[in-house]
C-alpha cells in the first residue's frame, strides 16, 4: 500500500509486550520507518560513548534513561525523515517524553499492545536478541531456524542484561508508575488503539486488520 499523506505512529506496552516483533510485521506489510528507542540506546552504549556508559548504568538497574537526554536523541533522528511515515517504538515512556514529542509532531495513531506482567515475566526470560538489529526471538513461540543464531546473517543470539528476574521486575515498576500516564494522556487525544492478549501471534492479526482499515482511510482522506 502506497501512502498519499505523511503517517506517523508509535507502538507502546510494558516490556515484553511484543513491540519489537509487532514493529518488524508492520513495517514488512506498511511503508513506516522503524525506530526503537531501546535499539538507539543500544547502539550508543556499544559504541562506547560517555552518554552510552551513562544509559547502561540506568538501563541495567531497571531505571529509564532522563527525559531531556532520550528526547533530544529520538527527536534528531526523526528530524532526519522529516518526510518519511514513521512508527517509534519504545518513545515517549513518560509524559513529559509525549509532550516534546507532539510539540515536534502530530502522532496519528498510537498502537497499544495490553499484555498482562504475568506473562511477560515468563516471556523475557525465554527471549534471544540479535544486538545489531533488534530483531528478537523467543525459544517458546518464535524460535529462531537454528538455535542460537539469528535467521538473517546467522549471527549469534545474546540474552540482554537487563532480561534478569529482579531487573524485570524494575522496569514493570517504573512501565506502571512512569508510562501507564501516557496511555492516558493519548487516550484523551483519541488517538490510542488498544489491542489485548497473551500471544504475539494472535494479537498481531487485528494491528494488521486495523493498519490496513486506517492507511486506506488516510489515503481516502488524502485523495
Ligand atoms: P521490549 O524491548 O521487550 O519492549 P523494553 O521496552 O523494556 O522491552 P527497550 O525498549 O529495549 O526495552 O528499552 C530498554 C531500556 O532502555 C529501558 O528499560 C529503559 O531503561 C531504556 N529506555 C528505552 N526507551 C526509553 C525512553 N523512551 N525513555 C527512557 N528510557 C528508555
Ligand atoms: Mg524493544
Amino acid at each position: 500500500m502506497a501512502l498519499h499523506k505523511i503517517f506517523r505512529a508509535v507502538i507502546m506496552g510494558p516490556p515484553g509486550s511484543g513491540k519489537g516483533t509487532v514493529s518488524e510485521r508492520i513495517i514488512k506489510s506498511f511503508p513506516l520507518k522503524h525506530i526503537s528507542s531501546g535499539d538507539i540506546l543500544r547502539a550508543n552504549i556499544k559504541a562506547q560513548t560517555e552518554l552510552g556508559l551513562l544509559m547502561k548504568a540506568c538501563i541495567d538497574q531497571g531505571q529509564l534513561v532522563p527525559d531531556d537526554v532520550m528526547s533530544r536523541i529520538i527527536l534528531s533522528d526523526l528530524r532526519k525523515m522529516d518526510q518519511s511515515s514513521w512508527l517509534v517504538d519504545g518513545f515517549p515512556r513518560t509524559v513529559c517524553q509525549a509532550e516534546a514529542l507532539d510539540d515536534a509532531y502530530s502522532v496519528d495513531t498510537v498502537i497499544n499492545l495490553d499484555v498482562p506482567f504475568q506473562t511477560i515475566k515468563q516471556r523475557l526470560t525465554s527471549r534471544w536478541t540479535h544486538l545489531p538489529s533488534g530483531r528478537v526471538y523467543n525459544t517458546d513461540f518464535n524460535p529462531p531456524k537454528v538455535q542460537g543464531m539469528d535467521d538473517v546473517t546467522g549471527e549469534p543470539l545474546v540474552q540482554r542484561d537487563d532480561d534478569t528476574p529482579g531487573t524485570v521486575t524494575r522496569r514493570l515498576k517504573s512501565y506502571e508508575t512512569q508510562t501507564e500516564p501516557v496511555l492516558e494522556y493519548y487516550r484523551s487525544k483519541g488517538v490510542l488503539e488498544t489491542f489485548t492478549g497473551t500471544e504475539t501471534n494472535k494479537i498481531w492479526p487485528h494491528v494488521e486488520a486495523f493498519l490496513n482499515r486506517k492507511l486506506s482511510s488516510v489515503n481516502r482522506k488524502a485523495a
